[in-house]
């Protein structure tokens, strides 16, 4: 992606709520219309590793003892999506009960409430159940019991294993062991704005210097770009 379709995509993207955002921000980064989770969140981290580098500047806060702590994760250590996953249905069986369901799409996100964790959870099983049984009838999605949920979520993690993207931190001041969440397109999202208004900062205060338009700015090199920028300077 060169500076001028990274600030096209800035600009499509900024009135856009948090979902719609994390969709087109998937689509730029080349994830098909009915990606799952997990394969937009492999498309977001392949963009973002090509716009600033595979390395991620991460922090979190202790739960313990609220300590910030920060740490660099390398986003090729977090794996990748499974290829399959979008079309893949998964049957499962748990006592009395059958389910036949697919794997979340991001699409289904844009559909549901965001404010409740536990319910946006539950609204989402819910879509993505094809259909549902109990004691060889059909039944509706929202009877399913607690049990066949469960083991629900852990096939589909299994089955789209880039969905969560989790891992293990430990608190160097307390000693407290937790599992923070990473959020790559808000992430990507935030770096990419920065990157963008910095860019446009860049255009404004040559197009002031010399009077050269934004195009006339963007076919410069970086490094031609910055040492106009210094000349400028200097000059002020
Ligand atoms: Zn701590």
């Amino acid at each position: 992606m060169d500076e001028a379709a990274l600030l096209q995509l800035w600009e499509a993207a900024l009135p856009l709520p948090p979902q719609r955002r994390e969709q087109l921000l998937a689509q730029a980064a080349g994830a098909p219309r009915a990606a799952t989770i997990g394969q937009a969140n492999a498309a977001l981290l392949a963009l973002r590793a090509q716009l600033f580098g595979a390395r991620l500047g991460l922090q979190a806060a202790c739960p313990a003892c609220a300590a910030s702590l920060e740490f660099e994760l390398d986003a090729r250590s977090l794996g990748h999506a499974a290829p399959g996953a979008q079309a893949a249905e998964h049957e499962l069986r748990v006592g009395h009960e059958t389910v036949r369901l697919r794997a979340p799409r991001l699409a289904d996100l844009q559909a549901l409430p965001s404010d409740d964790a536990a319910a946006l959870a539950r609204a989402l099983f819910e879509r993505c159940v094809i259909a549902a049984e109990r004691d060889g009838r059909p039944c509706a999605a929202a009877e399913l019991s607690e049990p066949v949920r469960a083991q629900a979520a852990q096939r589909l993690e299994a089955a789209d294993p880039l969905a969560n993207l989790q891992f293990a931190l430990h608190c160097p001041d307390c000693g407290h062991a937790f599992d923070a969440t990473l959020d790559i397109a808000a992430l990507t999202w935030a770096e990419l704005r920065h990157h963008a208004e910095r860019l446009l900062a860049d255009i404004a205060a040559l197009a002031d210097a010399y009077g050269w338009c934004e195009a006339e700015v963007l076919a410069l090199s970086p490094l031609r770009r910055a040492a106009y920028l210094q000349l400028a300077a200097a000059a002020a």
